[in-house]
């Protein structure tokens, strides 16, 4: 529910109508709309909306049928700007993140490091905690993998991203790096949501392998109803009946979710696709449909990668997808950051 102030209203009345509504148990956040107005997240019955209606200071209730409040375009319409160490994500600037699927060893994040940081990358990702479909499948090296990727991170001057994939491993990964990964298939973990929430930290929220655009919005808003507003969307392909490709790129969600949210949008093409060489044409769709950035991995010798080895780009397509997407960039009024 949107709250549209009376533009005559003085600061006493709006101090008290916020006094108010917190006496009411309602929590008042700033909201934008045509005028200045509060949000309010709560569900209220038709008895309250009638009390809402009548205090002073109140112009009008604007009611909001989506149930995303917090992530709603219509609560914020300012873009939101999420900073990751020197990057901010959601501004004109589009913001490339690039590793390889997972931590190996400390030798190598360090030259993957070196490379992402030569590349004119600012954000290094690498994986500690594995979800894997096999459980024989190399798991990561946990904890021990994320305090390599935080040294090669320091040593290169990124900023480091990494999935969490419990509640268990917060700790740990909020010590260790600047942008909480959350994988499709915990997009819906909700208790894990939950506790991102009470954090002070970006998180990365990556779409659901079958997720609507609502529900991954909705899965967002239990971050943000936390107290943490500080989330990025991630379109990483969804199950479709194709199975040339790994996943099907839901290019569309890029402007349609524009317009149903205020948070920054990224594209993953290496998940979406699954297949090396489409991984470029596919980065410049995401860019060229308007996304804020792209996560992409790569990796010194991908034929001998421990994870996602087949969509793993080699260092030299790294440098060619800097350069291209720079080229999109700049043809709609952006640039790579
Ligand atoms: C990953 O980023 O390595 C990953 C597992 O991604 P997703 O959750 O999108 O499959
Ligand atoms: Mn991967």
């Amino acid at each position: 529910m949107l709250l549209i102030l009376d533009a005559q209203a003085s600061p006493e009345t709006i101090e008290a109508l916020k006094d108010r509504l917190a006496r009411m148990g309602l929590v008042p956040h700033a909201a934008g709309h045509d005028g200045a107005a509060i949000g309010l997240v709560e569900i209220m019955d038709a008895k309250t909306r009638a009390e809402l209606a009548k205090l002073p200071g109140v112009r009008k209730l604007v009611p909001m049928p989506e149930p995303y409040r917090l992530a709603n375009r219509a609560f914020h319409p300012q873009p939101t700007l999420v900073r990751v160490g020197s990057a901010e994500i959601g501004g004109r600037a589009v913001v490339l993140m690039a590793g390889p699927c997972a931590v190996e060893s400390r030798a190598h994040i360090f030259e993957m490091a070196r490379l992402v940081k030569a590349a004119g990358i600012p954000i290094l990702r690498g994986g500690a905690y594995k979800p894997r479909t096999s459980p024989y499948a190399f798991q990561g090296l946990g904890e021990q993998g994320l305090a390599f990727l935080k040294e090669a991170g320091e040593a290169h001057d990124l900023a480091v991203v990494s999935e969490v994939m419990d509640a268990s491993q917060i700790p740990a990964i909020t010590e260790h790096v600047d942008l909480i990964q959350v994988g499709a298939r915990n997009m819906q973990n909700f208790s894990l949501l939950a506790a991102l929430g009470k954090l002070n930290k970006p998180v990365l929220l990556k779409r659901g392998l079958s997720a609507t655009l609502q529900e991954w919005l909705m899965a967002a808003e239990y971050v943000m109803a936390g107290g943490n507003e500080q989330v990025i969307l991630c379109e990483r392909g969804i199950r479709t009946f194709e199975t040339a490709t790994r996943n099907t790129f839901d290019v569309s969600a890029v402007p349609v979710l524009r317009e149903m949210t205020h948070l920054p949008i990224i594209v993953d093409p290496s998940h979406a696709i699954g297949v090396r060489d489409k991984v470029i044409p596919l980065a410049r769709a995401g860019i060229a449909a308007g996304a804020d950035g792209a996560i992409v991995e790569f990796h010194t010798c991908p034929e001998e990668a421990l994870s996602d080895g087949p969509q793993a780009l080699y260092p030299e397509q790294l440098t060619q997808l800097v350069r291209e997407l720079d080229g999109i960039a700049r043809a709609i009024g952006r640039e790579l950051s």
